[in-house]
């Protein structure tokens, strides 16, 4: 069986499945096992039961009976214990999911998407298999096997004795096997997750991989990488078959051993002269030569069985490690104890001496940043690429855990906030814009189970793309993405701030939502802010220093350092990178122009 601490509940849960689906099997292996008897005893007493119609018609009346009985037991074995293997899988993929949903976002940029996905497919699909055929193959390796080895000895130990020879054989051939199998199942799962790694990310890609007219480096790469994941299954492959045709080759040797023994035995039986061994004679009638034969037919499966159990467990082990490692993975970003829920928060921050550094970073991303943000407030942050804006909106929506007494929000400290309060308190429309691929209404309504048709309008006219939704021919109710329509830039980027917008949380930040809209648009959508989030804090990372002159106070940040924080006025006073920055956009502006 598999242990470990996140299967061991199931067995309780599944238990009256299991017991039930355990106990018809081992009523199937009993009828099972009745049947050469039966054929032995037609045969042996072929004459007498030809004038005895009635001891006949009994024979084949239970065999009949066994027939249905055996039909009836696997049909309810299937049942149940299928039922168990396929909810257990689903336990785990529902905490897996669980646990995918609680882990931070730094776990999902040091592992790969695809081997993830991997995990949440095939390694849960072996353990299932496991709980599934394993149980069926671990009861009939032990119970099939015991009660055909006892029919066999109460019939002739001596003929047990030559077809156990062989069947050791086996045994020991699969334990000699089982170490090999599991490395090698490893390398080539490993293989596996390369390639499932490398063809997602193609996928996501498949743009810039165009656009770059990469597509043959791409072929020869992946090329490459199917060929290693071929050459690990045909390694692994090759194992099994060469495991599988051993065995099978000795169950044939078994069959020819135990054909000659008996034939020997009969012969000198039936000549008046038995064998003796040790002292006693082997007496054996033809019949009973074909009941072994049955036996062995029986004693064939859970053979195989037995071989395939070991391969088929050790796969299980290691698809149950690595699920077990995700399961474990620590969650770094937990609820404080006795969090502060933000009753009815305003939207006033506080930044105090804030450093920051990524997880696994020595250099600081952000450096002694002090500012406060009154409720109400448009706040513009600018900066050149890699300055820090990004962080700054990641470490206050807490998804990096921060030092105590850096960031204060309504004047309690983040690290304080309960998580889902704090992120209930702020709307977030995140630089990459990602949609769902979903209707367009529930996309913008993502952060309510209702969606508010009205709320849902309002929001996108908020954010000018209103007028775009309903030119489209299915309007709201269109999908967005692979099987939907495919958006542009600027309308990903509008119906995102429509997301964020129609939260109407008290802070509202947009991270560089305005860069692939025109000038129109964003003067609208700037207008908006003004207008629409009156009383509440917003605040817009630009990469355009046009966007923000408006703002009520503007942050500009250089190489993680806050370099000035005012309006517009008193930056064109005090900081001269923002001057050059607004020297430098209004060139541009003129020699497009001039253009
Ligand atoms: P901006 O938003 O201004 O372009 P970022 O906040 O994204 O800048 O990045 C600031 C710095 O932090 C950069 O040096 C960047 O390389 C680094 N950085 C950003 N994200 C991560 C991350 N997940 N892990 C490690 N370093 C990061």
């Amino acid at each position: 069986m598999l242990f470990g601490k996140h299967v061991n509940k199931y067995y309780l849960k599944y238990a009256v499945y299991f017991l039930v689906g355990i106990a018809t099997l081992v009523i199937v292996d009993i009828a099972q096992t009745r049947i050469p008897k039966y054929l032995g005893q037609i045969i042996d007493d072929g004459e007498i039961l030809i004038n005895d119609p009635r001891e006949l018609t009994t024979i084949v009346f239970h065999i009949l009976l066994l027939a249905t009985i055996m039909f009836l037991g696997r049909v309810i074995w299937r049942l149940t214990i299928f039922r168990a293997s396929t909810g257990i899988e689903a336990n785990i993929r529902r905490a897996m999911f669980q646990k995918a949903e609680r882990l931070s976002t730094s776990y999902y940029h040091e592992n790969k998407v695809g081997n993830i996905m991997n995990w949440f497919t095939s390694d849960i699909q072996e353990i299932g298999d496991f709980y599934g055929w394993g149980t069926v193959m671990i009861v009939d390796a032990i119970f099939l096997s015991v009660t055909v080895l006892i029919s066999m000895i109460s019939l002739n130990i001596w003929m047990t004795l030559v077809a156990l020879i062989p069947i050791l054989l086996i045994i020991v051939w699969g334990a000699l096997l089982d170490r090999i199998m599991t490395k090698q199942w490893g390398l080539k799962q490993k293989e596996y997750d390369k390639l499932y790694d490398f063809a997602q990310e193609n996928f996501t890609g498949i743009r810039v991989i165009k656009a770059f007219v990469k597509q043959n480096k791409e072929v020869l790469a992946f090329s490459k990488i199917a060929k290693d994941n071929a050459k690990a299954t045909i390694r692994y492959q090759r194992l099994d078959v060469f495991f599988g045709n051993v065995i099978e080759t000795i169950l044939v040797l078994e069959l020819v051993f135990v054909l000659s023994f008996g034939a020997m035995f009969v012969y000198m039986t039936m000549s008046g002269n038995p064998v003796v061994l040790f002292g006693q004679e082997v007496r054996l009638k033809l019949g009973q030569v074909v009941e072994f034969v049955g036996y062995i037919d029986l004693i064939v499966w859970p053979m195989i069985a037995l071989g395939q159990i070991i391969s088929m467990r050790s796969r299980a082990k290691g698809s149950l490690k690595r699920i077990s490692e995700f399961l474990d993975a620590p969650e770094d970003i937990k609820n404080p104890e006795n969090a502060v829920i933000l009753d009815s928060p305003k939207g006033y921050i506080d930044f105090k001496s804030f450093s920051f550094a990524y997880p696994g970073n020595t250099k600081n991303s952000l450096e002694n940043i002090s500012f406060s943000i009154k409720a109400g407030e448009r706040i513009g942050i600018v900066g050149k690429i890699g300055s820090g804006k990004t962080t700054l909106v990641n470490s206050l929506l807490h998804l990096y855990n921060i030092e105590k007494g850096q960031i204060f929000i309504d004047g309690v400290d983040l690290m304080d906030i309960d998580i889902a309060s704090l992120r209930e308190t702020i709307a977030y429309a995140p630089q990459d814009n990602f949609l769902f691929g979903d209707k367009i209404e529930n996309n913008i309504a993502f952060s309510t189970v209702e969606v508010d048709k009205e709320k849902v309008e309002h929001a996108a006219k908020f954010a000018d793309v209103h007028s775009n939704i309903v030119d489209f021919p299915k309007g709201y109710d269109t999908v967005t993405g692979e099987r939907g329509v495919t958006l542009s830039g600027g309308q990903k980027q509008r119906i995102s701030v429509a997301r964020a917008y129609y939260k109407h949380s008290p802070i509202l930040i947009l991270d560089d939502c305005v860069s692939a809209v025109d000038v129109k648009t964003e003067e609208t959508i700037l207008n908006n802010i003004k207008e629409k989030r009156q009383g509440k804090t917003t605040i817009l990372i630009a990469s355009r220093v046009s966007s923000v002159r408006h703002m009520d106070k503007i942050l500009v940040l250089d190489e993680g350092k806050l370099d000035a924080f005012g309006t517009h006025e008193e930056l064109m006073e005090t900081s001269a990178l923002y001057q050059r920055m607004v020297y430098l956009q209004e060139l541009e502006k003129e020699t497009e122009g001039g253009r």
